[in-house]
């Protein structure tokens, strides 16, 4: 081996170019137009090249290059006015200062993903790039939010496809083109925390991002500091290898809260996007000890300050691992909390199984869980009820904030509409009627703008298809000819995502004579794209890739389906810009919401959908097409082709409307489809909507909470633990003797009626307890909760009466409750409900 020391040597750049490297290290320019087109303009084939990314732009100028735009008058003018609305971006006033009145704490969202631009590759797929949404958000907004994260040597795979399938390359990622940047201490070096794993010391690296005002904070263990298996712990993001994944997720929960501390950071709130950061909990356990907190008060504080968000329907797809595995990894920790293992493992059981669940351990620590859709959160509610033993269904504490987009997905040509028809701060006004007046705009120039976008696409395409072509080994003349097969002019249906068998993008080739029809139609063409990678451990996945590569091979179709390989935010993009058609076909409930289709629509890109996820809430009969999932087949494969027809007739309908010109060229009942798509999606589905539910239903109470619970030196903390000790004396002997509701032969809806309740307390005072009628009404779809009040004592029993109207009609039911009164203690026994 060599000792040579490889080093990365920066250009000295002349002064008046340092704000150009500037701009390019703060990701804000990827929301810009303005600012994308610049960087383009420098040298718009090298920028191509680079995957648009300015620094490594900006580092392969030659000198020539760069001596010329420093003395090149025009360019240094745009670059002053960039730098300038930059700089006024930075300081507009935020519309977060509507919820002034109190002073938020800083918020930490931890993800093990974020996805803000292609070439920053430490995205995956959907949770990344909602997690990269999410900040440019708070950005826009103003919000005291960081991220934090992991810095992958390689981030996901790179995929290349094959006639057998798909290949997965893992290309080391050039940090010095990234626009993360080393976080330096006082002593001017390099930040590193120390946390401990099997006993020996594990360092990690802390570099930062700039996502306009936000920023990321990422962990790197790639560091000479590290012994050789410890510095791979950060080298593949999503790593299939158990093991090195829990010590991932060790290093992104504990690692995470060491880096916060040694920042001096303090968040108030913690905000875990998906379960894999949940050992933070851990780590907080720990540092909350430490400051004197016993376990129920630290308890408490945790659980008042962390929101988890959980995006995963599938049971399996949660993050879980064998109880072995976190026993060699964490026990040293535990038992230095004095927390019994088994205790510890408890929490992350599910079941009787030896599994520990970070979603199970997460839910159990957080009073603020969310699902993100409101099938979702249904989903997601079965899913744990098992945490939460005697709720109903209907009060397991999920609720949901249905997921949006940031509105860097519009694409430039709407961009350019939208400011022109809707003024120029129609990113930030939360005015949902302005969506309106989109329909007051020309068809002509909806229709223009989408085929701007079309035309896009097209070039795109070429040159992504025929170097595809040429790097799988097709003759030139062969690749030419695929690559200028596609026309703008065709109806172009996209289908991307990962190739996950729930997603079941071979749906449509169980109808494979039908669909065939219609690719082979020479008089309404229409060109099929897709694009998607499967997890390397997705077996099923990688046969579905093979599939459709089979299907196009054996019918010849290389001229009306093409596969796009590796799928990433620009491929993304280019597609939810410019395609007709955005086909989503995933299984019942298995979608927790799904997003592509939001950015489609955003576009005017026609969803057609099973009617899952977002598209439940977003579908208006008049933005798209739903299909609905019939589940009365007893096969699944008649019924994915009774589904497939299905959709197959409505692609022929789409054809009809498509294809309907008018003179001028326009499928007028299209246009006005694109309008309702662009109203519905951008009115509801955006990331400001997103984070302003996130305020109202989790931050501010958990702010206001965190309030109340640290007054006075955390007084109710205290009170709580001492009656606690008094409550639990008795709880066991507490019961109900007596429960009698006014007795008829028949009950009418909207009737009053009255409940007499006994219990036998022992010796308990009354006020420790809350007794209430669990009302389940309106044919058992909702609820109500009815407080009942002490009527009086005697002998050791004390009586409670409740009133209350009878609401909606149907079945119902009445039972009741009896849990501590105190909120601290429910809260931290959630156990402590007994039901009669
Ligand atoms: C939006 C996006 C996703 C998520 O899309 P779904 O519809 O949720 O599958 C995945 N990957 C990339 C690159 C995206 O841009």
């Amino acid at each position: 081996m060599s000792n040579a020391k490889k080093i990365f040597v920066q250009p000295s750049l002349p002064d008046n170019l340092q704000k150009l490297l500037e701009l390019s290290k703060n990701l804000w320019w990827t929301c810009d137009y303005e600012a994308v087109n610049f960087f383009s303009s420098i040298d718009p084939q090298l920028f191509r090249e680079v995957e648009h990314n300015p620094i490594k732009l900006i580092y392969s100028l030659s000198r020539e290059k760069l001596k010329e735009l420093s003395e090149d008058k025009g360019f240094l003018f745009e670059l002053e006015k960039i730098w300038n609305k930059f700089e006024d971006y930075k300081k507009m006033p935020r519309p977060f200062s509507k919820f002034s009145g109190f002073k938020p704490g800083p918020i930490a969202f931890f993800c093990m993903e974020f996805g803000i631009h292609q070439s920053f590759p430490i995205y995956a797929g959907g949770l990344g790039i909602l997690a990269g949404d999410f900040l440019k958000g708070t950005s826009d907004l103003g919000l005291p939010v960081f991220g934090i994260g992991l810095l992958y040597k390689y981030g996901y795979f790179t995929q290349k496809l094959t006639p057998q399938g798909q290949e997965e390359l893992l290309i080391e990622f050039e940090n010095y083109f990234s626009p993360a940047r080393e976080i330096k201490g006082e002593d001017g070096k390099a930040v590193v925390v120390q946390i401990k794993l099997l006993n020996r010391p594990l360092f990690a690296k802390l570099w930062e991002v700039n996502v306009g005002t936000a920023k990321i904070i990422l962990l790197d263990t790639d560091i000479p500091q590290n012994p050789e298996d410890f510095r791979k712990i950060t080298h593949e993001l999503y790593v299939a290898d158990r093991e090195t994944r829990i010590c991932q997720e060790i290093l992104l929960g504990m690692g995470g809260i060491e880096a916060l501390s040694t920042l001096n950071l303090h968040p108030t709130i913690y905000h875990l996007n998906e379960g894999h950061s949940a050992f933070l909990i851990l780590a907080r356990l720990l540092k909350l000890f430490k400051a004197g907190f016993s376990l129920n008060s630290a308890t408490i504080l945790i659980k008042n300050s962390t929101v988890f968000t959980t995006h995963t329907p599938l049971p399996e797809g949660n993050e879980n691992f064998p109880v072995e595995l976190v026993e060699k990894y964490l026990r040293d920790y535990v038992e230095e909390a004095s927390i019994p293992f088994d205790e510890f493992l408890n929490w992350g059981k599910v079941d009787s199984s030896k599994v520990f669940w970070l979603p199970a351990f997460a839910i159990r620590f957080s009073d603020f869980v969310n699902a993100v859709s409101l099938q979702h959160r249904d989903v997601s509610r079965r899913m744990w009820k098992n945490l939460f033993p005697n709720r109903h269904l209907l009060e397991i504490p999920i609720d949901y904030v249905t997921n949006g987009v940031h509105f860097s997905w519009v694409s430039e040509s709407f961009n350019e509409i939208f400011d022109r028809y809707l003024g120029r701060d129609w990113k930030t006004t939360d005015n949902i009627q302005m969506w309106e007046r989109i329909r007051n705009i020309p068809d002509e120039e909806i229709w223009e703008a989408h085929l701007k976008n079309k035309r896009r696409l097209s070039a795109f395409l070429k040159r992504k298809i025929l170097s595809q072509c040429l790097e799988g080994g097709v003759s030139p003349f062969i690749a030419e000819k695929i690559a200028n097969s596609y026309n703008p002019e065709y109806l172009t249906v996209g289908f991307a995502r990962r190739f996950a068998p729930y997603k079941r993008p071979n749906l449509l080739l169980s109808q494979k004579e039908k669909l065939l029809k219609i690719l082979n139609d020479k008089k309404r063409p229409v060109f099929m794209i897709f694009a998607g990678k499967a997890h390397p451990a997705d077996e099923k996945g990688n046969e579905l890739i093979k599939e459709i590569l089979s299907f196009i091979r054996e019918n010849e179709l290389e001229e009306r389906v093409f596969f796009l390989e590796n799928y990433d935010i620009e491929i993304a993009r280019y597609l939810v810009w410019g395609v007709d058609v955005w086909l989503n076909t995933p299984a019942h409930e298995l979608e927790a919401s799904g997003t592509s289709g939001i950015k489609a629509g955003m576009n005017g890109v026609l969803n057609l959908s099973t009617l899952e996820g977002w598209w439940i809430e977003g579908f208006n009969g008049k933005n798209g097409w739903a299909v609905k999932e019939e589940k009365i087949y007893r096969s699944e494969e008649t019924g994915m082709s009774v589904l497939a027809s299905k959709i197959i007739n409505i692609l022929e309908e789409a054809l009809e409307l498509y294809y309907s010109r008018d003179e001028k060229g326009i499928p007028r009942e299209w246009v006005k489809m694109m309008k309702e798509s662009i109203i519905t999606t951008c009115s509801r589905f955006n990331m400001n909507r997103v984070l302003n539910e996130y305020l109202e239903k989790f931050y501010i109470p958990s702010w206001k909470e965190y309030e109340k619970m640290s007054a006075e030196n955390y007084r109710p903390l205290k009170e709580a633990e001492e009656e606690e000790k008094i409550l639990k004396k008795y709880w066991d002997k507490i019961y109900l003797e007596k429960f009698e509701i006014s007795e008829r032969g028949e009950y009418v809806e909207g009737e009053k009626m009255r409940a007499e309740i006994t219990l036998y307390l022992g010796n308990a005072d009354p006020a420790l307890l809350s007794v209430e009628l669990f009302y389940l009404h309106s044919n058992e779809k909702d609820f109500s909760i009815i407080p009942a009040h002490l009527a009086g004592m005697n002998d050791g029993r004390a009586n409670f009466t409740a009133e209350f109207n009878l609401k909606g009609y149907g079945n119902q039911s009445i039972e009741v409750r009896i849990r501590p009164s105190n909120s601290l203690i429910k809260k931290l026994h959630p156990e402590w409900l007994k039901c009669y």
